[in-house]
């Protein structure tokens, strides 16, 4: 217990206070990189819950009724602070999750303060449409909902909870919401800023603890009006299988298992060093990355071979050290997984072209869980390697001959998130963007972002989008009003 009381020790937020959860229990949170327990979060329950929920209902006519440029203007100081406050959400992010420091200051947590600016301008610009007749006007009103929901997991913590929280508040609702117990603590950094930053209580909640108990609760309480989950396909399930008999609006960003065709025809160098980073990148922990590689035949082997080469020269180390490029994956569970998945590969007959093993590093990550950037070659695409989502540092790499044959392959599995296609043919390239099974398509390039645009997948990758006028959408409720001249 002594040992305990030196961790760091999070709350609950609600109301505007810092509570312990009401069980008084905590769950034990690692940093991956050390393979240490470095804090406790609050292992909270449906009670937890209720008073959160009944905060957000106490807050939302105050909130839903409260000038659009005040709103904003909240909305920018909590920007405003994530920026200020860089340096210290970046160590916790990469102390959370394992991945590079570099990543954390230079991609995670500059993109959720653009969240809250983004959606903070994006509402005095939302508007709705109005419908003429002969004798008779229709305008439409987009009301906020009441209290929403909103539940991230912990490949991009901060990011993807902002990505959620940010539009949700900017369209006047009050949000309960929960970070992945496994990566909480940007998510308690980010409570202190809201208060910081003067947002009126109850407006957000932040519950921590699990799914299956806290995530669980949210869905299911009969206050809560809308759900927006980021996280894996079988708990997107269970949440809509839950929130349907309750008519709850549900936005799903599940996971993914996402092609990257390389014709031959294409700006090769380019092609390859995008690979290595939409392969490995975050440890292959984001849903987007392209884990399925199809290389058109006479390009096949000089792609591979540098591919490989650049790949094995990425450098898996300590997050810290400015130097890495891959860091630790985000829990020993997840090492396992991982580890398993590449078991299964080899009794499907893959043979391992690069890595396929746990890393051990000396000095201060001896006891993280790292693992090497993996290269699989040889396997169909009806095995359960290129079937199932790894979420790791792992991809297949396979040849093609034909854009038909490459097209099979790429619609060849239940998900639909993304796909990159790599041609210099125009025509070839539109044709294929229109036909493959994705929500998102990138054409000679990957993971570009305009937070404007529609973001989400199609088949088990999810249900509806994100992003700009899209979540704007989601979060409010549309009444269309009809006037007799
Ligand atoms: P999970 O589905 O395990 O968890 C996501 C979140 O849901 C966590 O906060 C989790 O809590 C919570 N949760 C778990 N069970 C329930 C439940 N029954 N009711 C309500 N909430 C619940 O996903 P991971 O955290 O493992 O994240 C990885 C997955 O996320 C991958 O499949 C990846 O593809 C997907 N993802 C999708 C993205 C997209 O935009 N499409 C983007 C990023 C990731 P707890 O932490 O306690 O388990």
């Amino acid at each position: 217990m002594a040992e305990a009381r030196k961790k760091i020790q999070l709350k609950n937020y609600i109301n505007g206070s810092f509570r312990d959860p009401s069980s008084g229990n905590y769950l034990n949170n690692y940093n991956p990189a050390i393979g240490e327990l470095y804090a406790l979060t609050p292992d909270s329950n449906e009670d937890d819950v209720n008073l959160a929920v009944k905060a957000a209902e106490m807050a939302f006519p105050l909130w839903s009724k409260m000038p659009i440029e005040s709103r904003s203007r909240i909305m920018t100081r909590i920007a405003d602070l994530i920026e200020q406050n860089l340096d210290i959400l970046a160590s916790a992010e990469t102390d959370d999750t394992g991945k590079p420091l570099s990543l954390s200051n230079e991609v995670d947590i500059p993109r959720s303060a653009a969240n809250f600016r983004f959606f903070a301008n994006a509402i005095s610009l939302f508007s709705s449409e109005s419908h003429a007749m002969n004798d008779a006007v229709n305008y439409t009103l987009r009301k906020p909902i009441g209290v929403v929901a909103c539940i991230s997991p912990w490949n991009l913590p901060l990011y993807l909870f902002t990505w959620k929280i940010a539009p949700a508040l900017a369209a006047g609702n009050c949000v309960v919401a929960k970070p992945s117990e496994v990566t909480p603590r940007t998510a308690f950094l980010l409570s202190k800023i809201c208060d910081e930053a003067g947002l009126p209580h109850g407006v957000l909640n932040i519950v921590h603890g699990l799914g299956t108990t806290v995530g669980k609760a949210m869905v299911e309480h009969p206050n809560v009006k809308a759900i927006s989950f980021t996280g894996g396909t079988e708990t997107g399930r269970t949440i809509a299988a839950a929130a349907a008999p309750m008519f709850k609006k549900v936005s799903l960003e599940l996971g993914g298992k996402n092609p990257n065709i390389i014709f031959a025809d294409a700006d090769l160098d380019k092609a390859i060093d995008t690979s290595v980073l939409s392969s490995f990148r975050n440890q292959g922990q984001i849903c987007l990355c392209g884990s399925r590689i199809y290389v058109q035949r006479p390009v096949y082997e000089r792609f591979k071979t540098e591919f490989m080469a650049k790949s094995y020269m990425l450098k898996v180390g300590d997050p810290r050290d400015p130097s890495t490029n891959i860091g630790s994956v985000v829990s020993e569970a997840h090492m396992k997984k991982i580890l398993e998945h590449i078991e299964i590969a080899k009794k499907e007959g893959g043979e391992i072209l690069l890595g396929g093993n746990q890393l051990k590093l000396k000095g201060r990550c001896e006891h993280g869980w790292f693992i090497h950037p993996t290269i699989i070659e040889g396997l169909p695409i009806d095995c359960r390697t290129n079937q199932e989502e790894i979420f790791g540092p792992v991809v297949t790499i396979q040849p093609f001959e034909t854009e038909e044959e490459v097209m099979a392959l790429a619609n060849g599995t239940n998900y639909g998130l993304s796909a990159s296609i790599w041609t210099n043919d125009i025509k070839r390239a539109t044709r294929m963007a229109d036909e493959i099974d994705a929500g998102i398509v990138w054409i000679n390039t990957w993971m570009k972002r305009d937070l404007r645009t529609p973001f989400g997948g199609m088949k088990q990758s999810g249900l509806g989008r994100e992003g700009g006028l899209e979540a704007l959408r989601f979060f409010t409720e549309p009444k269309n009003v009809c006037i007799q001249y």
